[in-house]
């Protein structure tokens, strides 16, 4: 099937229309017509160059939702006319003993992401979802409940649970204090997430103007952190932090605010390293740890826990020749709090 998309030519240059075949549904396949495609600042990391060479043309794109127009003959879970979503893994070898434990993202074969992977097949690489369809194995594929806001619930798919995922791990609670660094689309839904399993939510942002979403959102306390005695009052307060920075920063001051035995968890990818000292982690037997996504079944059980707790992105709508400016604003910090794409203007 021919399909429209935008993809990136060279780390250098801005998106650009491109037209390719997605492959012709095997038995197990779900074709999707995508309503909705969320920009996750991965794509941009990705598209960029920011984490190594990519394949071009690459066409980013992992918070997607839209309708099945089309099924294989085994597939038994859905149907045309269902909405479902598409996060950012679309295979994995379904064997080992990561996959087995519902946690596809770790596959000790390696996943197949939902953009520049290697597909199994040897032979070619995926492309993501800056497009009008996309064609996913039944297992990768989330249902998204009727009469949600589609376009808000794009971002779910990569924002929504890669936070969601150490909240719950880390077994966040009614009176548990989370700090959240970085209030862009994954900080924000953060602070979402956390505020509705009931914890006191600390937000560590560089921008001041932030603050007052920050309370919107449900934060109770917000911490402009250029300036270092703001983080005093807070020491030795936190039991955790999801770190979603996008840029290389200190972890240290960060450290110093969780309780003895508190964990940091790093979810940001920087394009360069951090310089880090043990003090912190050696001072008050702290954690520093990361976290990738989120296995298909907690993906299915974070979407139903947002429908039914109406949690939803904050999103910007935008056209797709659009694309290019909201890259600029999301490195600039400057989204509210998410760029989706309305597929309908590829
Ligand atoms: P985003 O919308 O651009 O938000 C990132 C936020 O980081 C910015 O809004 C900004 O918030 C903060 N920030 C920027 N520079 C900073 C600095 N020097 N020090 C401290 N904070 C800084 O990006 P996103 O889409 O939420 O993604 C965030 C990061 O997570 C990216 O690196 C992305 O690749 C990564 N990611 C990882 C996973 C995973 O599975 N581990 C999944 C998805 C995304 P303030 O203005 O509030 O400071
Ligand atoms: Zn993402
Ligand atoms: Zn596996």
């Amino acid at each position: 099937m021919k399909v429209k998309s935008y993809a990136a030519y060279s780390p250098t240059s801005l998106l650009e229309p491109y037209e390719f075949e997605r492959r012709e549904a095997k038995a197990d396949d779900v074709v999707i017509q995508i309503h909705f495609c969320g920009i996750c600042h991965s794509d941009i990391h990705t598209a960029r160059g920011d984490w190594g060479p990519v394949n071009h043309p690459c066409v980013p794109g992992h918070e997607i939702v839209g309708q099945v127009i089309g099924v294989g003959k085994k597939v038994k879970k859905f149907k045309v006319g269902d909405q479902v979503g598409v996060g950012c893994m679309v295979d994995s070898c379904g064997k080992c003993e990561n996959c087995k434990a519902n946690e596809e993202q770790y596959c000790t074969k390696g996943a197949v992401y939902t953009y520049q992977s290697n597909e199994y097949d040897g032979k070619s690489y995926t492309k993501g979802g800056y497009a009008t369809h996309i064609v996913v194995k039944d297992k990768f594929v989330l249902k998204v409940k009727k009469g949600l806001p589609l376009d808000r619930v794009a971002p779910l798919l990569c924002a929504g649970i890669t936070t969601y995922s150490p909240l719950k791990r880390y077994g966040v609670k009614k009176g548990s204090k989370v700090g959240v660094i970085g209030l862009g689309g994954l900080g924000h839904m953060a602070i979402k997430l956390a505020k509705a399993m009931g914890a006191e939510v600390t937000v560590f942002s560089t921008s001041p103007d932030k603050e007052a979403d920050a309370k919107k959102l449900g934060a109770k306390n917000f911490i402009f952190t250029k300036e270092p005695k703001n983080f005093r009052a807070l020491a030795k307060k936190l039991d955790l932090i999801i770190d979603t920075a996008s840029a290389a920063h200190d972890y240290a001051p960060y450290l110093n605010t969780l309780k003895i035995g508190g964990t940091h968890v790093l979810i940001g990818v920087p394009a360069t390293p951090t310089e880090f000292r043990g003090g912190p982690l050696i001072q008050g037997r702290r954690v520093l740890t990361g976290t990738l996504i989120g296995g298909i079944k907690e993906t299915q059980k974070m979407l139903d826990f947002c429908a039914e707790k109406k949690i939803f992105a904050d999103i910007e709508l935008i056209k797709a020749k659009q694309i290019n400016e909201a890259y600029d604003r999301t490195v600039k910090g400057d989204v509210k709090y998410r760029f989706v794409i309305d597929a309908k203007t590829f």
